[in-house]
């Protein structure tokens, strides 16, 4: 089993096993603007400790064997938006006719059979 080399705040260089790290990547809409971190507790103090990581440390934690967290784009961002963002008067419009509506998903949903 490959043994990982860290550096630990408080004590300095240890090593770990590849089941003792976990690398997580928050994904981006563009990759290279993706988070990436790696993090481990420390065997020495018991500390938390998290890193950021490049592509190439993620490269070589994952061929030492260890398996990383993917947190995707949600697919909301992916949508094509078309209009500007909402605004004040957009809300206050949506709280008048809420107030006016009980059956929301009559008014909402898609006519059915036409
Ligand atoms: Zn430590």
């Amino acid at each position: 089993m490959a043994t990982i080399k860290a550096t630990c705040p408080m004590c300095g260089d240890v090593d770990l096993t590849p089941r003792q790290v976990r690398v997580r990547v928050v994904e981006a809409l563009e990759e290279s603007h993706s988070r990436r971190t790696y993090a481990f507790g420390c065997p020495t103090c018991h500390e938390d400790v998290e890193k950021p990581a490049d592509e190439e440390v993620v490269r070589l934690l994952v061929s030492a064997g260890v398996v990383v967290h993917r947190v995707p784009v949600p697919a909301e961002a992916r949508e094509r938006h078309d209009g500007g963002p909402l605004g004040y008067d957009d809300l206050l419009d949506l709280v008048l006719w809420l107030e006016t509506h009980d059956a929301i998903v009559e008014d909402v949903a898609p006519a059915r059979g036409r």
